[in-house]
């Protein structure tokens, strides 16, 4: 039976806010996008456009899909906080609290990749590949993993960015730029380790440069590792850097170079190119997932995150 029902769902990002009502994808009512500016304003816009929409019951519950360091422990008293962010002032936020004192609905939260993860499983490119990875490489690196149609929170949600890959200090001398970690894979591989490294933004950069190469090396290496613990049925890689769609034949070719037959499937050996793949949502994964989280809450009695 489809589903008519509306939700709220907010993409919030640590650059801008997305804020949805939608019953689906199919089903998008009204949309507002602002720049995160400092979280009294940029949440008070939040609340003064849901605020109609839950007063009048048009919206059964919200979901959001929140920049980070969040705390997603649904025992710890900073539950739903924005923990320490260099971000200006979002230090100690209680998104959660807040939202839920000002709109009085059932709100869900989640990492900003948890649920864009969701949003890919629900509707987009790894709907019914169950497990899936959903990667961004952009200003940073983040994973969300869905198991049983849920995103995998463990001790903390998973930190993938941060992962440590090999690094051929000849070949590459750029030391990383991870504040905590130096040449972790985000510190070596997102946008702005790319334009650290080439003195330009990876936007800039020409196809043919054998940078590319690299980067696609690092890219390869963090996804077996991927594979070979979490064994994903299906990869979409977003963000920024992922815009450059020749860098999709060069991973899949060196996954497979680095796997070295090991693996049999025959995602891995004939299929690749449908296995790592750019997100069937385009740039409404984060929104549209946060949708899904909305739904998932309204669905399940149990949830720990209600
Ligand atoms: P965010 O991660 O902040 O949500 P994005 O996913 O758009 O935002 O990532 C922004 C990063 O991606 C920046 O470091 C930028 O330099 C890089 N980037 C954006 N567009 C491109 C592009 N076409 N090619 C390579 N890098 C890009
Ligand atoms: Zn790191």
């Amino acid at each position: 039976m489809q589903n008519k029902k509306l939700y709220g769902g907010i993409e919030a990002g640590g650059t801008k806010f997305v804020c949805v009502v939608a019953g689906g994808p199919s089903h998008i009512v009204d949309e507002i996008r602002f720049k995160t500016t400092m979280p009294e304003e940029t949440l008070g816009r939040a609340i003064q456009f849901f605020k109609p929409f839950a007063a009048s019951g048009q919206i059964h519950a919200i979901g959001v899909g929140c920049f980070g360091p969040l705390d997603v422990n649904p025992g710890s008293p900073t539950y739903g906080y924005i923990t320490a962010t260099p971000k200006t002032g979002w230090s100690n936020t209680n998104v959660l609290g807040i939202l839920r004192g000002a709109l009085g609905i059932k709100i869900a939260i989640d990492t900003d990749v948890n649920a864009a993860g969701l949003g890919e499983y629900k509707w987009g490119v790894s709907s019914g590949h169950d497990p899936s990875l959903y990667l961004t490489i952009g200003t940073g690196i983040g994973g969300g993993y869905i198991k049983d149609g849920r995103s995998l929170i463990g001790l903390l949600s998973p930190e993938m960015g941060h992962i440590r890959i090999p690094h051929n200090h000849e070949l590459d001398p750029f030391v990383g730029n991870c504040s905590f970690h130096e040449d972790c894979f985000e510190g070596l591989a997102s946008g702005p380790a790319i334009e650290k490294r080439m003195g330009m933004s990876g936007a800039m950069i020409p196809e043919n440069d054998p940078f590319w190469n690299l980067e696609a090396d690092y890219i390869a290496s963090a996804l077996v590792n991927y594979i070979l613990t979490l064994s994903p049925k299906k990869i979409v890689l977003g963000g920024g850097v992922m815009q450059r769609e020749f860098l999709f034949p060069k991973i899949r070719w060196r996954v497979r170079e680095l796997l070295n037959g090991y693996l049999t499937s025959k995602s891995l050996l004939e299929y690749i190119e449908d296995y790592i793949v750019p997100p069937g949502l385009g740039n409404q994964s984060g929104s549209l997932g946060a949708i899904a989280l909305a739904m998932q809450l309204n669905e399940t009695n149990n949830d720990p995150r209600i």
